[in-house]
């Protein structure tokens, strides 16, 4: 006998519920000796499949916000990380130029000192 879903395949068994023919890949809840079609499965426990797959949506939503935090604080760790690298950079820049003029930094003063060479 063939199963009622894979006309090519041998049926196993039949379904404890409706007794359709089902073959070992149509043995939806993979239990052999209380073998159950796919449909009937998914009937019978539809109210079970719903609430785990609301608890797993439930999870999955849980995973991605705990993942766009995590993203949001790495971002965020980045974005200081950056602006402690400017501050750091314009620090190493004023002492720089500081230290080779020997005077005020001239880029504070930029529009004086302009002046100062058109003059
Ligand atoms: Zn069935
Ligand atoms: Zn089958």
């Amino acid at each position: 006998m063939k199963c009622k879903a894979h006309p090519t395949i041998e049926a196993i068994a039949h379904c404890l519920v409706c007794d359709s023919p089902v073959c070992k890949g149509c043995i939806a809840n993979g239990n052999e000796s209380a073998p159950q079609c796919a449909r009937c499965v998914s009937f019978n426990s539809m109210a079970e499949t719903e609430n785990a797959q609301i608890i797993q949506t439930e999870q999955l939503k849980q995973q991605e916000a705990e993942e766009k935090e995590r993203i949001s604080r790495e971002k965020e760790k980045k974005q200081l990380r950056l602006k402690l690298g400017v501050i750091v950079f314009g620090l190493i820049i004023i002492v720089i130029q500081f230290i080779l003029v020997n005077k005020p930094v001239s880029f504070i003063v930029p529009r004086q000192h302009h002046v100062d060479q058109l003059a």
